[in-house]
């Protein structure tokens, strides 16, 4: 699971400004869920292989009565799925009324907090931190997030340090088996590859819950009363076939027979951590609402995670067939980009189209996970290279020497070769789909990588 880094304190401190700084050392995946949750922001950092999601609170308005309100409404939230947080102050204006209301609540809950001021650009640093240390949080990091200065200080001391320690424990799990990508390609591959982690993931109300219930209710539970929190997921290990499963509920099962009982409904965290420990997710669709910004927030997640995903566009009992052939117009034109998903028509309620999904999401989990050896990869390459010669650069050919595997879910293809890093984008393209086709993958994305040979 990535860690996850929250950037509290009042407006106009510097939230954006750092956060953008952050997120901007990657081609950042910046999701707005507007009225879900109010202005809070989400985004992937990956800063020299240390990964972490970090979110942006709107800010805590500390002018008035409402802090305790707003910070309850969101910041608290942000703060209590958090990891980390970083308390931003403004170190112009120094330590005000409502950064000690916020620092209040933030030593009230049991968080690691580091202090950061910034703004000090121009400021003399010192005297510019000197204020803060009376609001009981401890070091003060100073930095100038529009400038970029303190910026990697405050990630090499403060959350480097922290966070490594997390990475040390996922990767302890990805040692053990846990991901495939550690595990030999010969050693045990049989029954790993029986097991399948799939999440279940969509926006409110689009019947994650009805279509989790619908499963359960079919397939062999192992497990099934687990208590669900605001930012985990329930993890329900079942069987269909002979395969295993383990389903990650991101909605929040009701018991059977109990409509009321809901545990928490829709969380970000909990959706990107879903993702992320999946192999492959059922991102479920509204065909009676089209698609939507949130929609499209979380499908960006899933291609950013590089997941195998089958798309279940649900509640499709009912319609008649005009509706039906608008909203395949609608997805033609908005997902035709996405060409590695299978798209189902279901209804989660009665059941239909169900049983299909499955087929789906085991193809995408075997494509994904499918072991293909040098000789075979490298034999696609070439025939590919036949019937399309890679162009001239500078007079030059390139040329491609050979292919093997980089690793699985999603399958990686590393190819050598001279002056590789002078293709062009199409013939990358081409590659990528021509392994697809040449290996039936389908469900999952591909990657291509390319390596400079002499
Ligand atoms: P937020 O409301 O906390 O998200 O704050 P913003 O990131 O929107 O920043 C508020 C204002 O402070 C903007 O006008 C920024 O340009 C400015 N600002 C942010 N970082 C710095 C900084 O390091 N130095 C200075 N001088 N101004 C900054
Ligand atoms: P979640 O928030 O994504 O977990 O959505 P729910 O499973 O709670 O479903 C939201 C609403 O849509 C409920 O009233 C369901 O009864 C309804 N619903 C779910 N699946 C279907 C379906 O296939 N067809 C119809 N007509 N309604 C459905």
């Amino acid at each position: 699971m990535l860690p996850v880094v929250a950037l509290v304190g009042r407006p106009n401190v510097g939230k954006s400004t750092l956060f953008n700084r952050l997120t901007r050392t990657r081609d950042a995946l910046v999701a707005d869920f507007p009225g879900l949750t109010r202005d809070r922001k989400y985004g992937s950092v990956d800063y020299e292989g240390l990964e972490f999601i970090v979110v942006d609170t709107g800010g805590i308005d500390g002018s008035e009565e409402g802090i305790e309100l707003e910070m309850a409404e969101q910041s608290l939230k942000a703060i209590d799925e958090a990891d980390v947080v970083l308390f931003l102050v403004d170190a112009r204006a120094g330590a005000t009324v409502a950064d000690e209301a916020i620092a209040n609540h933030i030593r009230r809950v049991n968080k690691t907090v580091f202090l950061v001021a910034n703004k000090t650009d121009g400021l003399d640093a010192d005297t510019a931190i000197a204020d803060f240390y009376s609001l009981g949080i401890g070091e003060v990091y100073p930095i100038a997030a529009a400038h970029g200065r303190g910026v990697t200080s405050l990630l090499q001391q403060a959350l480097v340090p922290l966070l490594t320690e997390q990475q040390a424990q996922r990767l302890a799990a990805f040692e053990a088996g846990e991901d495939l990508k550690a595990i030999d390609p010969e050693d045990d591959q049989e029954q790993r590859d029986k097991h399948i982690k799939l999440a279940i993931i969509g926006r409110p109300n689009v019947g994650k819950s009805t279509l989790t219930n619908r499963i359960l209710g079919e397939e062999r539970v192992i497990v099934y009363d687990m208590p669900g929190t605001t930012r985990d997921a329930i993890y329900i290990p079942m069987q269909r076939g002979d395969r295993e499963y383990t389903l990650i509920d991101t909605a929040g099962v009701r018991r059977r027979g109990r409509i009321d009982d809901v545990v928490e409904k829709f969380s970000v965290i909990k959706t990107l951590q879903a993702i992320e420990d999946a192999n492959v997710v059922i991102l479920v669709l509204d065909a009676r609402l089209g698609i939507s910004e949130q929609d499209l927030s979380i499908l960006g997640f899933v291609l950013n995670a590089g997941r195998s995903m089958v798309i279940a566009v649900n509640k499709w009992d009912g319609l008649d067939d005009g509706v039906k052939d608008e909203v395949k117009r609608e997805l033609d034109r908005r997902l035709g980009f996405i060409d590695f998903a299978r798209l189902h028509f279901i209804s989660a309620l009665h059941g239909s189209g169900v049983g299909n999904l499955f087929e789906s999401v085991e193809e995408a989990f075997d494509s994904a996970t499918r072991r293909v050896n040098t000789a075979l990869l490298t034999k696609i390459m070439n025939m590919a290279q036949e019937d399309h010669q890679p162009p001239l650069v500078k007079g030059r050919r390139v040329k491609l020497k050979y292919a093997h595997a980089g690793g699985y879910n999603p399958p990686l293809i590393v190819i050598h070769g001279t002056q590789v890093e002078d293709l062009p984008d199409s013939y990358k393209r081409y590659l990528m789909n021509y392994f697809r086709k040449s290996l039936q993958l389908m469900g999952t994305p591909v990657r291509v990588e390319f390596r400079g040979t002499e």
